[in-house]
Parts: structure tokens; sequence; C-alpha cells
């Protein structure tokens, strides 16, 4: 995909000279230059992502790179008698989803596909209070225990996989499920070596084919540093963007860590009247953590949900950009869900990316306002507010916590209802985004996440072709009726990677 400079001057200066040529003899000049496509789509609905040329009908790709994107007329110039030509019959066409944040390795690592449910299937159960606050009881007791223990919920939560070849069938098994739902890259969010290594010999095998970002978990810090891995090693295929830090609990459990008291008692480690949540670093802890890590030239993804924690994160990026001033750091907030002006203001000054979940205000509207009061819910799950003050944000699902379906996940945030439609008129409705808004978070905006949109996120000429063929025009079609849709195709780097079994295409 890079080329060294050297050898586009020369394939420049060569592409010219045949093209001149090409002109004299009145040669077909396409195909002199070289211009013939492995592959067209012709005829679909292209969303494309990039904002210079939103909609387009066809597509050319050649090996793994779109080399043309335009209309039907335009792009049948590229066929020649080898072209694979996929007519999509109107269909619509977005780029390849890209979850910004999931544990999809820890799951898969761990998984025997031939026992037990395939976890990676979206199950909708309807909400139930008594079995949802048992669930928050037990973990709220989990987070007040590995804190007692001088843990994070990182260290039970992800767990290394015996050797990366016991991983291997449960990756494999659980890449081709995300390929059905259109993922075309994944963030692993909290990563061991064995994880990477599992993901290694897929791509060794030539069997990978699913992109992988991933951030490792803060044990790895040390290594990573000694070993010189930076946020820009790897390649399109397989990268170690940097490391997962986890700063407080979840709003669930009441751990989430606020600025002020939680606004109920709905569990016993609530009596103390100024109990406001689990901070699992102090202040001088996280900048030291983080300050290696920049210093280093990683990436920080650091899990912050409450207003407390997200002060406190933005602290100790402050404090590192200060010692070592990088514009282009890219470092997150993961979740962001409890802000406040003055927060918005800090992440927007410094420059730092609010990692959000499409599903999660959806799944936290049952309990949200409770713990919150209304006052702090005006700037919490505020993802309209976040991008109209021009905060950059990218999307993902928290899976194994949520949904994986990137269409669910859309659903959910461009309704803020459940699957049910409730409530009637979506929760806070002043905070839902547009269709395209939601596929922009999943799409360039996490290529920019992973530093990478000059390569992927949009169908554009010179980028990576991955890409999806939908069922149903989601930019038409009511967005109640957006997780019914069916992914077709799924195309990574040009290759089809999944067809739907009762696809036209
Ligand atoms: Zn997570």
């Amino acid at each position: 995909m890079r080329k060294p400079f050297c050898v586009l001057l020369t394939s420049l200066f060569v592409g010219g000279m045949v093209s001149f040529l090409a002109a004299c003899n009145g040669v077909d000049e396409e195909t002199a230059r070289g211009e013939v496509a492995d592959t067209v789509l012709l005829d679909g609905k292209i969303w494309t992502a990039d904002e210079q040329n939103p909609a387009a009908e066809a597509v050319a790709i050649k090996a793994d790179e779109i080399v043309a994107v335009g209309s039907t007329s335009e792009i049948r110039k590229y066929v020649g008698s080898d072209t694979q030509v996929i007519s999509l019959q109107g269909k619509r066409v977005v780029p390849g989803f890209q979850d910004s944040h999931s544990h999809f390795l820890a799951a898969a690592s761990l998984l025997d596909p031939l026992t037990g449910r395939n976890p990676f299937e979206p199950v909708y159960s309807e909400y139930n209070e008594l079995t949802a606050r048992f669930t928050r009881l037990l973990l709220g007791l989990s987070h007040h225990f590995v804190n007692w223990m001088g843990w994070t919920p990182l260290d039970i939560l992800i767990i290394p996989p015996a050797s990366p070849e016991q991983a291997l069938s449960g990756i494999r098994f659980g890449m081709h499920e995300l390929l059905k739902m259109g993922i075309t890259t994944i963030f692993e969010l909290g990563a061991h070596w064995e994880h990477y290594e599992a993901v290694s010999l897929l791509k060794e095998r030539g069997e990978l084919k699913l992109r992988c970002d991933l951030f490792l978990t803060p044990e790895h810090l040390d290594e990573l540093v000694e070993r010189g891995i930076t946020r820009h090693d790897g390649d399109e295929w397989l990268r170690i963007l940097g490391i997962k830090l986890y700063s407080d609990g979840w709003l669930g459990p009441r751990t989430a860590s606020l600025r002020e008291p939680y606004a109920d008692r709905e569990f016993f480690w609530q009596n103390d009247p100024e109990y406001s949540g689990i901070l699992y670093f102090d202040q001088e802890e996280i900048n030291n953590d983080v300050l290696k890590a920049h210093e280093a030239g990683l990436k920080i993804a650091t899990h912050a949900i409450g207003d407390k924690a997200s002060e406190v994160v933005l602290n100790a990026y402050e404090n590192a950009l200060y010692h070592l001033p990088n514009p282009d750091h890219r470092h997150t907030l993961e979740h962001a869900q409890v802000l406040a002006p003055d927060l918005m203001k800090r992440i927007k000054k410094l420059g730092v990316i609010c990692s959000i979940q499409l599903s999660f205000a959806t799944t936290d509207m049952h309990f949200a306002e409770k713990a919150l009061g209304s006052e702090r819910m005006s700037h919490a799950y505020a993802w309209k507010t976040m991008l109209d003050e021009g905060i950059r944000c990218a999307g993902g699902s928290d899976f194994a916590v949520e949904v994986l379906s990137p269409l669910w996940g859309i659903q959910r945030i461009v309704t803020r209802q459940d699957l049910n439609g409730l409530p009637e008129n979506g929760w806070y409705p002043d905070q839902c985004l547009s269709v395209e808004e939601a596929l922009r978070l999943i799409t360039i905006d996490s290529a920019y996440n992973s530093f990478e949109e000059d390569i992927k996120g949009s169908i554009e000429v010179g980028k990576l072709a991955d890409l999806v063929v939908l069922s149903q025009d989601i930019l038409e079609i009511p967005p109640n009726q957006i997780a019914d849709t069916v992914v077709e195709m799924t195309m990574v780097g040009g290759e089809i990677a999944y067809v739907w079994p009762d696809s036209a295409l």
C-alpha cells in the first residue's frame, strides 16, 4: 500500500510517458496506463464519507486499492477482459465499519466454536429491572473488590489465552462473524501479547481478513517501551497502537467517579453521603503512566465514565503534553459519558478524541437520570452536543458488554430508543445523531482514531478498498428499521471477504 517516494516518482514518470505514447499512437488510453481494474462495482448508491465527493454510483478497484470513484459510465472504462464486474442493482454501499472499542479478541480467543452459543450474534433481550439490578450489584461488588486489591477491572476482565495457537479457532470463527456484520477493522481495548501473537499467526498464514488495532493492558507498558514499539509500527492489518488505562468504574453499579456525590442511594456502598464512585488511580500514578506511554510514542486510550475520572485523565494528558508537546497525539477518553461544559472545552483544546459507544445511551437510560440527577444529565450522553461543539469523536460497540452489530448501534444512536421503540420520541431526543453522523463515527472518524484516515475510512481514490453492500438503504428507510438491514457483501482490501448466502450480487 505504502510505496517509497522514489518508486512513486518513477511510476509517475513512467505512467506519464506511457499515456503520452498512448495518446500519440491512438491506443486505448486507460488500458495503456494500466488502469484496467481487477474489480468494479456498478449501479449502486455509494455513500463515500468523502466530503469532496459524497455520493457516487460506482467504484473501480485494483489490487487492494480504490482507483476510481464516479458514475457507472465513468467506471465502465476500467473494465477489461479479466475484470470482475459486480452489479449493485441500486444497493447502498458504505465504507467498511470500524469498531473503535471492542473486546473482540478477548472474547474470541477463549471461545470453543464447537460448543456453546455464538456470542457475536445480536440477541435482543427485554430490559428486566430485577435482573439488571442484580447484575449491577455483582458488578459493583467486583469493582470494589478489585479496587481493594489494588487492581483495575482489566485484571479480571482480560484473560490471556493459554497460547496463541489455542486462540486461533475462536478468532477465525469470530472474524467470520464480524465480516458478516460489515466490520472490517476492530480496535481491541486491552490485549495481551498472546492476543497479538495469535493475530500475527493468522496474518503469517494469509488468513487474516480483519484489520486489528490493539491497545495492550498497562502491565505491558514497560515491555512496549523496552521493545521500542510505537503507534506508527505495524501495518494496515495489524498494529499495536498503544495502551489501555482504566480510571473509574461504571455508572450502573454507581462506581463511575463523579465530581459530586451520586443523586441516589441504590447500593449499600453509597451509604456514605460523600460517596462519589471509584477512582482506580490517584493523579500522580496516572500522570506517570500517561507520561511514560506518551514519551514512548504510544497512543493512550483511557476508560473514563464519570466527570471526575475525565478530569483526572485530562489532567494527566495535559501534563504529558506540557512535558512533550505533540499536537497530533490523538489520545482518547473511552466512553466520556458524563461531561460538563468546562470538560468539553478542555477536551477540544487538548485535541483529545472521545471514543463513544453507539448503544450506551439506550442501555443506560433506565438508571442514568436516577444516578446523576437532572442537572448533570444535561451534559451526559450528549453526543450531539459534543459533535456540534467540534469535539472529535469515534464510534464503537464495547462488545462483549454490548451488542457488536454496527447496524444495531446506528439505529440506537440515531433513535435513542430501544429495539421496542421506547421511549416513544427517544431518550433526550435532542441528542439523536443523523445516520450520516453515526456512519462517520464508525468509518472515517475511527480511521482518524488509528492515524489511518489517509488510507481508509472512506471510499476515495488511493484508499484501501474496504466496503460494505447493504440490503436496504439505511439513509432512506425509517431509522427504526436500520437494525433489520442485512450486510450482503463485505470487501476488505479489494477481496470479497463475505457474501450473504441469499445475495444476488
Ligand atoms: Zn470496554
